[in-house]
Parts: C-alpha cells; structure tokens; sequence
C-alpha cells in the first residue's frame, strides 16, 4: 500500500512484541520468551519486589543487557523516517524495550512502561536511566527505585491510556504491526480506530483474533514493513 502522506492527517502505528521479534527480543507467547526460564511471582510483580528487590532489580538488569545486545531493525527505521516527513505520527507501543526510540522515533506512548526508568511511587518521581545497570537504585527518601513497567498484576497508568485513546480516536489511519491483540485494554484500540471511521491495516506474520476488524490484513514481517508500505509526499 502505497501512503499517500497528504492523505492522512494523523497515523498511529499500534506495536506489540512481534515489532522486536527480528531485533532479538522474544515475544511474549513464543519459545524463548523469559517467562518460560524465570517465574514472574518471584521477578516481576509488587510482591517480588517487596519481598526482596535487590533481586527483582538485579533481574530487570539482566533483561536490560540482554535488550541492548539487540538492535533496531529496518522496521523501526521506516515508521522514523516517516515520522521526519509527517507531522502527526504517534506510536502506541505495549513493548517496554525501547526500540523505537533508539532509531530517533518520538511521541512513543508507553502503555506498559518502559525498562529504561525507574521511578518512587512514596515521591511520585520518576527517573529516566538508559544503560546496562541502573545508575541509581535507590530514590533520596530511602526506598528502593522499582522499574517503571507494568507487571504482573499492575494496573495501567490511567492517564497513559487516555492519551494514547485520543491518538486513537482521532487518527484517520492505524497500523497494527505484531500484536495478538489479547492482551487488555490495548487489545480494545484496533476496534476504538475502526469505530471512530480510521482505515485500519494490521501486519503480523499470522492472523490474529482481531484480523476480522481490520480494512486490509497483511502477512509479513515487521522488518519488512517497507515492502508493504511505502510513502508518497
Ligand atoms: P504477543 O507475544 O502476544 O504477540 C506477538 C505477535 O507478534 C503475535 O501475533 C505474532 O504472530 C507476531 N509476530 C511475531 N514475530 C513477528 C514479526 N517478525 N513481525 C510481525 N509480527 C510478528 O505480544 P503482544 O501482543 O505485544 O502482547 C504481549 C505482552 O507482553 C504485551 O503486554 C507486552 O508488553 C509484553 N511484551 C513486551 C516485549 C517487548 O518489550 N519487546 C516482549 C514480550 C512481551
Ligand atoms: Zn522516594
């Protein structure tokens, strides 16, 4: 499909795990994925970390060390590019890697958080830190920092999904790339885009519960989204 740029006054990209299957990150529901290896209820969840959070942070490390020996791939590159052309792109991501913005990508909307901060909940502050280990794992009032991610029986900062709603709402076309569309309330969005009259296309390399939704449904690879996509100004 051919983006006629003129056409589209405001694009949202919508990307779950399958985004950075390519890059090296495991998705969530494949082999390899780290919640075959290490038990959430001891790593990833309030619990965890109040129980011993030395330990959950030394696991979070991990999961860093193992993202940044990852790289973006032509995928990512291709929605920054059109970003530096369109001035109404919005990513509305349910990964927590980062990926996109390491290929200059803005206004990533975070529905599940984000490995690279860390934040206090007693202060309400919230510290970025991009790097192997953390620079900082305790906040100045004594506690420890815990990642800024949504675990394991979290629930999702309301005020994150209202903003990434009103992307929603009000874009004329959305493009769903490697999500199953299961997880909730993401797993809402691609309906939210249809209701309110955007052309929906979804790239995944299987179809999905939600593909019945969708205007136009493509079988690929997010690496390859070029070949299925391309801009014109
Ligand atoms: P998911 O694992 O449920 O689904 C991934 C989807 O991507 C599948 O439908 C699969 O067919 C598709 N896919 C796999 N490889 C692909 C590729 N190369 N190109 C295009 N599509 C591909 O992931 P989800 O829908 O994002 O939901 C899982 C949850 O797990 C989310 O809440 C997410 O926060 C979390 N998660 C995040 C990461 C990350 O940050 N990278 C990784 C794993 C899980
Ligand atoms: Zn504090």
């Amino acid at each position: 499909m051919v983006i006629e740029i003129k056409n589209y006054n405001k694009i949202v990209f919508f990307t779950g795990a399958g985004m950075s299957a390519e890059s090296g990150v495991p998705t969530y529901r494949g082999s390899g994925g780290i919640w075959h290896k290490y038990n959430w209820e001891e790593y990833a969840c309030q619990e965890a970390f109040d129980r011993n959070p030395k330990k959950v942070l030394d696991f979070h490390e991990l999961r860093r060390k193992s993202i940044l020996e990852c790289q973006p791939h032509n995928g990512h590159k291709f929605i920054s590019e059109l970003q530096k052309l369109h001035e109404n792109v919005t990513i509305v991501t349910q990964n927590i890697d980062g990926m996109h913005q390491r290929t200059g990508t803005e206004n990533v909307i975070e529905l599940h958080g984000s490995l690279w901060r860390l934040r206090c909940d007693d202060c309400g502050i919230v510290i970025e830190d991009f790097g192997e280990s953390f620079t900082k794992k305790k906040c100045n009032c004594g506690n420890y920092l815990r990642p800024d991610i949504v675990w394991f029986g979290d629930m999702l900062n309301p005020l994150v999904i209202q903003k990434a709603s009103e992307a929603i709402q009000r874009c004329d076309l959305f493009i769903s790339i490697g999500t199953s569309g299961v997880v909730w309330p993401a797993a809402g969005f691609p309906q939210e885009a249809k209701s309110n009259g955007a052309y929906c296309i979804e790239i995944n390399t299987e179809g999905t519960e939600l593909s019945y939704l969708y205007d136009e449904v493509i079988i690929g690879q997010a690496g390859g989204l070029s070949k299925y996509l391309s801009f014109r100004i």
